[in-house]
């Protein structure tokens, strides 16, 4: 995957004390590879990597970064801002009626993104209506149809009319008429850009005056995901992507050249085939994402900001003599926490998706520090301080103690071993010293 390719990019150049052109050359080498490889188009990619280059070179070297950190967070960056900055929003028309076009080839997830979308809407009190303007095809009027009905959202059908136009026009009528305020219609796709699509659709733009045109995009299908959204830019004009299918193996080039190569943001991901599978899109979380390397950057610069020097020192002295113990794993988690960052625990656990983390989240989050604080209270000193003593039968008296699982104090330990992992991610030998941003994470 991308993030594995950059991760080992960013791993070669672990070990060194300054990085000098050469090795900036190395890695941004490997970094155009690895974007290539991710199907990023090429000019884009070319972009990206002389900007790079250029912020790289001439940032100045900090004491509180070692420089391979300094690289990340330069590639970071720049990733987010390649995806759109601080993230594009839906917005709704100020005349408080909004009608929204969604728009797409055939296949991309038009329909289901419909029904994603209204969905999302009502949970954020909206009150959408569906339009069946694909009529070419019997099957995909039941199919919206059955959509509507799963997200229990009022559609208006008319398998009599052929002209997807009128229907458009009738179904906002209707709209108004029940006291929605939302009207998503879902259009026709074709295999391939052409002047009859196009047409219907800049009819129907122009009878209904969307206030939003939406473009489903294919994530799956790369590159020419990127060129049919350009094509539709610019002979339909949109105002934003939904980029589905992101639960699949995609490369990510899709989601990364999106933006820049046509100009308009991506304002939703589908992420799965379920009606709730839609997300918001956040360049900075699918960044973090696409690195593979979850909060950890964030997490750290904050907690450079907010350390207890002492406890600081002490930590970043057991860390070099390699005693992370589980004690020090809990004062961490403690110490985040005090942060106010329960959120950031969530989002650090290896295996948790970048996405929105809902109140639900949070105080799974809460729960999981009150278990994780029961097992390890349960432990003995001994235990604390050597976590490979602990065989499975003193795993099983620790479960009983703390009243959980086995399973749970096995994940606990995974846990415990994956930061400690991490952790020495982003250390080298002999940095720790000088490393004013590693002491102020432990
Ligand atoms: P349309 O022709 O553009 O209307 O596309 P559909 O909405 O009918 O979707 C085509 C197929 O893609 C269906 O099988 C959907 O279930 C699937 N699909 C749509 N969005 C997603 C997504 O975000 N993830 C996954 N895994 N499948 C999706
Ligand atoms: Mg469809």
């Amino acid at each position: 995957s991308l993030s594995e390719k950059l991760q080992s990019v960013f791993g070669g150049l672990k070990g060194k004390g300054i990085l000098e052109e050469k090795d900036i050359d190395q890695a941004l080498r490997e970094v155009k590879l690895a974007l290539l490889e991710a199907d990023v188009n090429f000019k884009v990619v070319k972009e990206f990597v002389a900007d790079l280059k250029e912020k790289c070179m001439g940032e100045e070297v900090t004491k509180s970064l070692t420089p391979e950190q300094q690289v990340i967070k330069i590639v970071n960056q720049q990733l987010v801002d390649l995806m759109g900055g601080a993230g594009a929003k839906l917005t709704y028309s100020p005349s408080g009626f909004t009608t929204i076009m969604m728009v797409g080839l055939q296949g991309t997830g038009k329909t289901t993104s419909c029904g994603k979308l209204a969905n999302w809407l009502k949970q954020n009190g909206k009150k959408p209506y569906l339009a069946a303007c694909d009529v070419y095809r019997p099957a995909a009027i039941d199919q919206l149809e059955v959509v509507a009905k799963a997200v229990k959202t009022p559609v208006y059908i008319d398998r009599e009319n052929p002209d997807p136009v009128d229907i458009a026009v009738k179904a906002r009528e209707e709209a108004e008429r029940k006291g929605c305020n939302i009207l998503i219609i879902d259009t026709a796709g074709r295999l391939q850009i052409d002047d009859t699509l196009m047409q219907e659709l800049a009819d129907m733009r122009k009878a209904v005056k969307p206030h939003q045109i939406l473009l489903a995009v294919d994530a799956l299908t790369g590159q020419d995901a990127v060129n049919a959204a350009k094509g539709f830019n610019e002979r339909l004009g949109i105002d934003g992507i939904i980029m589905t299918k992101m639960d699949g193996d995609a490369r990510g080039g899709a989601a990364l050249s999106a933006k820049k190569v046509t100009g308009k943001p991506i304002l939703f991901m589908g992420t799965g085939e379920k009606y709730d599978a839609l997300e918001p899109f956040h360049p900075d979380r699918m960044a973090s994402r696409i690195l593979g390397m979850g909060d950890m950057l964030s997490l750290i610069e904050e907690t450079e900001r907010s350390y207890d020097e002492k406890e600081a020192e002490e930590l970043a002295r057991k860390l070099k003599k390699n005693q992370f113990t589980l004690d020090d794993f809990l004062k961490q988690m403690h110490q985040v926490k005090k942060m106010g960052g329960i959120g950031k625990i969530i989002g650090m656990l290896p295996g948790v998706q970048a996405g929105q983390f809902s109140e639900e989240d949070v105080e799974k989050g809460e729960q999981e520090f009150v278990r994780m604080e029961a097992i390890i209270h349960s432990m003995t000193k001994a235990e604390r301080e050597d976590p490979s003593i602990l065989n499975a039968s003193r795993r099983k008296r620790i479960a009983a103690g703390s009243g959980q699982s086995v399973s749970q104090v096995n994940n606990l330990i995974k846990r415990y071993n994956e930061m400690r992992k991490m952790i020495k991610q982003f250390t080298k030998p002999g940095a720790m010293k000088k490393n004013r941003l590693l002491r102020g994470l432990f």
